[in-house]
């Protein structure tokens, strides 16, 4: 079954699915699904694969940290994230957050040495050791990017400042003319997607290096077909880089003799 980028997966074709082929051992999904920047229901998903009985694996990579996420209630037994989204650390390593049943019930699975999760984890319980070379600098940020994390004031708090993140930019944006690729029902808080405008002075090369001299980043689409760019929310931005951000956009579009429709309407 194949869903568009712009659509999440259907439930009920999960659910069929699951359903009618025993086979199927395993359901992973994409909390928040980057290329496009939509969140899926992981929760409705998940009380799926666990009535029929099923394993269930979240990719919580960009979520993480900014989404709360009820283990339990979303029967997941497998969620993997990473240092470097939203938990606000340095690149280095990914973490599993398992259910013990599940984890303890795959020896002899892993075809390879290294990725191994079940000998990691005993390594882990039995000498506190890493089976290879830990990368420990990473880890000592990690723990400082949790302090900061709880200093915060926890995943809610710092998922109420990525959302004015995005407010922030959506708001500017639209103003400027830019359209969100995606349905505001299925938008998240943490990337955004935005269409190229039309307009015949528009390359995204261009755009791009012109922001990049001007401080800020953006990432380029990577969409089938359509052509979009994207805009980020996360990390330690707070509502004033967005509006620098903004007025960086802004100045640009006057740079290159790119002007829109007022607001373009959803
Ligand atoms: C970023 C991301 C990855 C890759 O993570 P790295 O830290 O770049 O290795 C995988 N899946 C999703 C959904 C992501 O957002």
């Amino acid at each position: 079954m194949i869903f568009t980028e712009d659509t999440q997966p259907d439930a009920s074709a999960l659910e069929s699915a699951l359903k009618n082929d025993p086979a199927i051992s395993h359901v992973a999904v994409v909390h928040c699904e980057t290329t496009t920047g939509i969140i899926n229901p992981i929760e409705v998903y998940g009380k799926i694969v666990k009535k029929y009985k099923r394993t269930y694996i979240v990719d919580a990579m960009s979520s993480f940290g900014a989404y709360p996420v009820d283990l339990k209630a979303c029967g997941i037994d497998y969620l993997i994230s990473s240092s470097n989204k939203c938990i606000e650390g340095v690149p280095g390593f990914s973490f599993v957050l398992a259910r013990r049943e599940s984890l303890m019930v795959t020896r002899g699975f892993a075809r390879t040495l290294s990725l191994d999760l079940l000998a990691q984890w005993e390594g882990l319980e039995g000498d506190g050791q890493f089976r290879f070379t830990p990368p420990t600098h990473a880890i000592l940020a990690f723990r400082q990017a949790l302090l900061e994390l709880e200093q915060e004031g926890g995943v809610s708090a710092r998922g109420a400042r990525y959302y004015e993140n995005y407010q922030i930019t959506l708001s500017a944006m639209q103003t400027m003319g830019f359209k969100p690729y995606l349905n505001e029902s299925l938008r998240g808080y943490i990337i955004t997607s935005f269409y190229y405008p039309d307009h015949p002075n528009f390359h995204f090369k261009e755009f791009y290096e012109r922001l990049s001299e001007k401080g800020h980043v953006i990432y380029p689409g990577k969409l089938t077909h359509a052509d979009c760019f994207r805009i980020g929310h996360i990390g330690r931005l707070a509502a004033s880089d967005v509006a620098s951000l903004m007025a960086a956009v802004a100045e640009t579009l006057n740079e290159m003799n790119i002007s829109m429709p007022e607001k373009v309407e959803e």
